[in-house]
């Protein structure tokens, strides 16, 4: 159980990050939710999570594009909270080009929000961390932090980056009671995805069903969704105090993806 911990999720408001919120809120954890969305919606999933696992669980809004909103989110919690024990780094976007025509500013965002975001986010988090002798950073990349697709240049460098960045955390963390680990997911349906099956049924002329069919089968030899729950199950492990020997590890977590 992690009873009394604070969790900072970045990009929890959907998806993967929200998956893995619920799981450590149901450890225990003090939860900060973070990322873009109605306010209203935001505000009933804060509620919901709190009143279903009984952990305090507050919102911050803070722009991952924006070092200092970053630096503040971190400190807010842990001058609300008291700490700042389990950081995830999840918050995340893509956008599919070929090299030639991929927009410079959306080079930049997926760098900021994939990469830079975990930077600085890490260098806020560390002192306190340091200060309790214990603390676990957990950095969600992906099977493209392991192996590269076309039409992903800033995806694929950005997810290879945060697996580079999470070696040297652990580097620098080592034998402090701190962890720094790599979650790399296949495919999870999450509305990140959702928006890349669109395109492929578009571009094939076939349904939404025969897309996400497709979209498994070329890449995901279970051709299974990873689910988030999933996902957070494994965030909870790296967690533990079981996990306190698992430092600077990718651990994949995509039916087979990387085997190939
Ligand atoms: P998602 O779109 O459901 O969630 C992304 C989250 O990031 C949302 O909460 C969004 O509001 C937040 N976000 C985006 N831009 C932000 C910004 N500027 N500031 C603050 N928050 C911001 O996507 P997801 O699939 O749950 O992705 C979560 C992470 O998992 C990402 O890092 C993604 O690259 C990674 N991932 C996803 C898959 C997949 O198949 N879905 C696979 C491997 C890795």
């Amino acid at each position: 159980m992690l009873q009394g911990k604070t969790a900072i999720v970045t990009g929890s408001t959907s998806g993967i990050g929200l998956g893995i919120a619920e799981a450590l809120a149901a450890q225990g954890c003090r939860i900060v939710l973070n990322g873009l969305g109605d306010a209203t919606e935001i505000e009933d999933t804060r509620r919901e999570l709190a009143e279903s696992k009984g952990v305090d669980v507050a919102y911050d809004g803070a722009d991952m594009t924006r070092p200092d909103e970053i630096a503040a989110m971190v400190k807010g919690a842990a001058v609300r909270f008291g700490s700042a024990d389990i950081l995830v780094n999840n918050a995340g976007i893509q956008h599919t080009s070929t090299i030639e025509a991929f927009p410079r500013d959306r080079w930049d965002a997926v760098i900021a929000i994939n990469l830079s975001a975990i930077f600085h986010a890490t260098q806020a988090a560390l002192p306190f961390m340091r200060k309790a002798g214990w603390g676990r950073i957990i950095n969600v990349a992906s099977a493209h932090g392991l192996v590269a697709s076309a039409n992903k240049s800033a995806y694929v460098a950005a997810k290879h980056g945060a697996v580079g960045l999470t070696k040297v955390t652990a580097l620098e963390t080592a034998g402090s009671g701190i962890t720094c680990n790599a979650i790399c997911p296949g495919w999870v349906r999450t509305p990140l995805v959702e928006r890349q099956i669109e395109a492929l049924a578009a571009k094939e002329n076939c349904s939404i069903d025969e897309a996400a069919v497709e979209l498994l089968k070329a890449k995901q030899p279970s051709k299974q969704f990873v689910t988030p729950q999933q996902i957070g199950a494994l965030a909870a492990f790296l967690c533990s105090s079981a996990a306190e020997q698992i430092t600077g590890s990718t651990q994949s977590i995509d039916g087979g993806w990387t085997a190939q």
